[in-house]
């Protein structure tokens, strides 16, 4: 069984990869909820969304998030009432919040709800939520302010530099069923190419996270989301400063730092290879780019292949 910590875009563009080189039924991503919001009175989780949907073959090819084929009728009826509906909320995807939040609302957990949710969608691959406790990522601004990571991000189209990320919450929340055991039970772990601050580092904030992945006896293996130097979309240049890391394939290796056994960088930051193993962190260079599956899939190839070595050499 192969474990992924996953944020969204990035990490579903890999794990579709890797469905196309294991079964999809041995893999368990554990993916974080720090982006999650109340919006419309609904609870919205976009990383498990985009997920879901990649993987259902239902995501909007351009947007990359979201449901294909959409439109926005409730969103703009919804302006009638004086809701500006600042998220983005398609008329397709507000079935899946609509359905999330009733289950919710009976008392079911977040983990529960989302198997109904992938198995409604014919997804194979197991989505665990990181935990079913409440937790936000919010971002603290240059000027002085607290937002949530969303307001931060959407509200304010991540203009505002940032000095602080930090998942409020985290301190009383507890892994959700499963994880940790998928963690130590895992016959190799994978870090995603996601965001390091605002999708790895908000799992790893759930107490006993960063404890699983530094003591399970399964190789860890990182994809750098950093390419060339430069993100492949989102925010991460602007995050990874203000967590004292810097903006390339090796700043974010050493992030990571004693959590890796293994990380691979694109063919591009090839030249960084003989830095990282220099922290003891095995090293290999291969195409990250994954705008085809057959990308991603020779990618997630070349990760286990490195957990093998990493493993053999223990
Ligand atoms: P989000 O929550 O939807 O932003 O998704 P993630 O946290 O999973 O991923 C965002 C990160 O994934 C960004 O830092 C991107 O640079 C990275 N990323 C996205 N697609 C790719 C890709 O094809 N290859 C690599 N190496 N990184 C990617
Ligand atoms: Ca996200």
């Amino acid at each position: 069984m192969y474990a992924v910590l996953a944020g969204g875009v990035g990490a579903a563009r890999f794990i579709r990869g890797l469905t196309r080189v294991v079964p999809a039924g041995e893999v368990v991503a554990i993916v974080n909820v720090g982006d999650d919001l109340a919006h419309v009175g609904l609870r919205i989780c976009p990383d498990l969304d985009s997920i879901t949907y990649w993987l259902a073959g239902l995501v909007h090819p351009e947007q990359q998030w979201g449901r294909s084929d959409e439109s926005h009728t409730v969103a703009h009826e919804l302006r009638r009432f004086g809701h500006e509906p600042w998220f983005t909320l398609g008329d397709r995807d507000l079935a899946t919040h609509l359905h999330r939040t009733m289950r919710l609302h009976e008392g079911l957990p977040l983990s529960r709800v989302t198997e109904e949710i992938t198995a409604a969608f014919g997804v194979e691959v197991r989505l665990i939520p990181v935990t079913d406790d409440p937790v936000e990522t919010r971002i603290t601004t240059a000027d002085g302010r607290d937002l949530h990571f969303q307001e931060y991000w959407v509200g304010e189209r991540g203009r505002p530099e940032v000095t602080a990320v930090r998942l409020a919450g985290a301190e009383t929340a507890r892994p959700a069923p499963g994880v940790v055991e998928t963690l130590i039970d895992a016959d190799a772990v994978i870090i995603a190419p996601s965001n390091p601050v605002v999708s790895i580092d908000t799992i790893l904030a759930v107490p006993g996270l960063r404890e699983a992945v530094g003591t399970t006896p399964a190789p860890v293996v990182g994809v750098s989301p950093i390419v060339g130097g430069e993100v492949v979309r989102g925010m991460a240049h602007k995050l990874l400063p203000a967590v004292g890391a810097e903006v390339s394939a090796a700043g974010v290796a050493r992030h990571y730092g004693e959590l890796l056994d293994g990380w691979v960088v694109d063919r591009q930051d090839a030249s960084t290879i003989d830095e990282i193993t220099a922290h003891g962190i095995a090293c290999v260079a291969t195409d990250t780019m994954m705008d085809d599956v057959e990308v991603a899939a020779a990618l997630a190839q070349r990760c286990l292949a490195l957990a093998d070595e990493r493993r053999a050499d223990t």
